[in-house]
């Protein structure tokens, strides 16, 4: 039986366990997934040869401080600075970034054709994923954060102009997701029309504040569920192709 698992700190809600569950059972596949939450990420390698992981997703908070105990980084997980899935190959564990697949196949699903400029709420490990993305997909765009430092425009400085000239907002900051649901990013929602799409990487509610306020104004809106499943079929498609290669004995 090969054995796989969340790697977090507090995960009494997690998505993927549920997930991975009902994949293995309905596909025969002889596996498990498990929830492991750890005080200190230095205890990985321990928890990993304890529990002869195969494989692993990594969440918050989590995603940046497991590098150092990593062998290996994927090019795109190097880039953004963030790990959410491991392959154990041996005594090696390679980093991979899933989330990106996820952001691609949420504005794939959103169709970029007639987005002039895309604007990002928040500065943190996802914004990083999406920014990347965007850079990779030449989509221009521009950061807002609580802090005139970090991000191109604080939110206070937004106005009717910067709402027009950016048709794609992205959340990615917590704020409005359960169980602060009555909250939103402190956008001038007023501006906002037909012509925007919004995309909120939070997935708990399904329609957050944000997303309901754009909807009402006449924007296009997509919420972090294909992102969540995208990341966890791509994390499985990179444990399964690691199987296969150690079964055919290319890696020992
Ligand atoms: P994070 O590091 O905790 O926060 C991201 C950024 O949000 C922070 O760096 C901060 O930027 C801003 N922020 C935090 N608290 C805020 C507040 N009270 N008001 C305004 N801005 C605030 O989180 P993350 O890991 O990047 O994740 C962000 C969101 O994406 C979360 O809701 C997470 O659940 C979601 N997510 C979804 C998926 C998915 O599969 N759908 C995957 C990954 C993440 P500034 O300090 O610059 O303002």
């Amino acid at each position: 039986m090969r054995h796989y698992g969340l790697i977090g700190k507090h995960l009494s809600h997690s998505f993927s366990a549920n997930f991975f569950r009902v994949k293995f059972e309905n596909e025969g596949i002889d596996a498990d997934y498990a929830l492991i939450e750890l005080e200190d990420i230095s205890t990985i390698r321990d928890v990993v040869a304890q529990r002869e992981l195969s494989g692993f997703n990594v969440t918050i908070p989590y995603k940046e401080s497991i590098i150092p105990h990593l062998d290996e980084l994927t090019p795109e997980a190097k880039a953004v600075g963030a790990v959410n899935c491991v392959v154990v190959r041996g005594d090696k564990l390679v980093g991979y970034n899933t989330d990106i697949t996820g952001i691609e196949a949420s504005l794939e699903w959103l169709d970029m054709e007639h987005i002039t400029r895309a604007l990002i709420l928040g500065t943190g490990g996802a914004s990083k994923a999406v920014q990347y993305v965007f850079k990779r997909n030449n989509i221009a765009f521009s950061t807002v954060s609580r802090d005139a430092e970090r991000g191109d425009y604080t939110y206070d400085a937004l106005n009717a102009d910067i709402i027009a000239t950016h048709t794609l907002i992205v959340n990615a900051t917590p704020v409005g997701m359960s169980p602060n649901k009555d909250d939103a990013p402190a956008l001038p929602y007023e501006y906002l029309g037909a012509e925007h799409k919004v995309f909120d990487l939070i997935y708990n509610p399904a329609t957050t504040l944000f997303l309901s306020r754009a909807e009402e104004l006449g924007a296009t809106t997509m919420n972090g569920i294909l992102m969540l499943q995208t990341q966890a079929i791509a994390s499985w498609h990179i444990w399964q192709r690691a199987y296969e290669e150690f079964k055919e004995g290319n890696i020992c």
